[in-house]
């Protein structure tokens, strides 16, 4: 997930996924022309978009705050957290590593409802003590409002489901238990889908029951949690069938190369119309200088491949494309995921000796399961 940079608070970078311009522009509207008119009447249009601009705003202020909650607490537990990217159903910490001790997820997950509630808690006290000294509605329903939807949001985030905060706790909570993380994310993710189930249910209900944008709205949500709990839980299979495991143990020794300076057309029909390899590892003098693939060919006007070559159109091995042999799978996976290119390439002291791509990950991860070889 990329998103534009908004900035950086306590050193977390700070973006914006393009989704959540679609969510400010609805809430927005959704206060403006809907809430406010309905619950406040008789002020003016104007008042009413000022009313919602400010209730956007803070909308998205509590919901930073509920994530940066969640990022200082994990950094005190000594988890690297990169920033907070805000998409269109909320946000999500984006951090290296998952917590190692249940007690640790515990507190991490806890935090953002717990910031939430505080945050309803406050917005609902200046609504009540504005409403009792009559202050201008203005002020009261912009705060009640908050005051909902950080409680809202609070209890949403603490349903059982994984990977919701509420799953989370869920999940810590087996985990110390049992003292068996993959069961605990197991049993989490399983109940994360069926609340997914749940809210696709409640969803279609609704829509039948003519509360069309809200039906819409639940389905939406509940088909996003299960992809996520999904996600979730394979990607902690892959993670912990990776760990301790070396770069040098995936890769796919001594790959074919292509010289820097074959032109572009001679790389497409020598290469890769006759392998079946998808990208390769570009060589001068014996000496890896990067790496090329289907897609760096194909930003390339077809009239041009006769002239320019590989060199022109490859990724240089300094933009992070390439691991030592001894280095770990996860940091690894982690430079496949940055880079762009899902690849890298295997070097050392300046010589090639290997290349990892999904593919190799991949065939891996199943030779392990043929073998019996994972846990559980
Ligand atoms: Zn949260």
């Amino acid at each position: 997930m990329q998103g534009f940079r908004l900035g950086s608070i306590f050193g977390f970078e700070i973006r914006i996924d393009l989704s959540w311009l679609l969510i400010v522009f609805l809430i927005l509207w959704t206060l403006s022309a809907g809430l406010f008119p309905a619950n406040y009447p008789g002020l003016s249009n104007a008042t009413y978009f000022g009313m919602g601009l400010v209730a956007t705003f803070l909308f998205f202020a509590s919901l930073l705050a509920h994530e940066l909650s969640h990022s200082l607490v994990a950094r005190t537990k000594g988890i690297p957290v990169e920033g907070i990217t805000l998409f269109i159903f909320g946000g999500v910490s984006r951090t290296r590593m998952d917590a190692e001790h249940p007690d640790d997820e515990f507190q991490i997950a806890i935090i953002g409802p717990f910031t939430s509630l505080v945050l309803a808690a406050f917005f609902g006290l200046i609504a009540y003590i504005g409403t009792n000294a009559g202050w201008s509605v203005v002020v009261t329903g912009v705060a009640s409002y908050l005051g909902t939807i950080n409680l809202i949001l609070a209890i949403f985030n603490m349903l059982p489901g994984f990977p919701l905060d509420g799953g989370r706790v869920f999940r810590s909570l087996i985990w110390k238990y049992t003292g068996n993380q993959k069961k605990a994310t197991k049993i989490a993710s399983t109940s994360g889908k069926w609340l997914a189930y749940l809210l696709i249910a409640l969803g279609f209900w609704e829509l039948f029951g003519s509360a069309l944008l809200s039906g819409l709205w639940l389905i939406l949500i509940g088909w996003f949690l299960y992809n996520a709990a999904e996600a979730g839980y394979e990607e902690l299979l892959i993670r912990t069938s990776l760990e301790g495991v070396k770069a040098q143990e995936i890769m796919t020794p001594h790959p074919e190369t292509v010289n820097a300076d074959l032109t572009l057309q001679d790389l497409v029909d020598k290469y890769f119309l006759s392998r079946r390899y998808q990208s390769f590892p570009v060589t001068e003098d014996s000496h890896p200088i990067g790496i090329i693939t289907l897609n760096q060919v194909k930003d390339i006007p077809r009239e041009e491949w006769i002239y320019r070559t590989v060199r022109d159109a490859m990724i240089p091995t300094d933009t992070g494309v390439t691991a030592r042999p001894e280095e770990q799978m996860s940091q690894v996976l982690e430079k496949m995921q940055e880079s762009g290119v899902r690849r890298v390439l295997v070097t050392q002291n300046g010589s090639l000796k290997g290349i990892i791509t999904a593919n190799d990950v991949a065939h891996w991860l199943r030779r392990q399961r043929d073998l019996g070889n994972q846990m559980g």
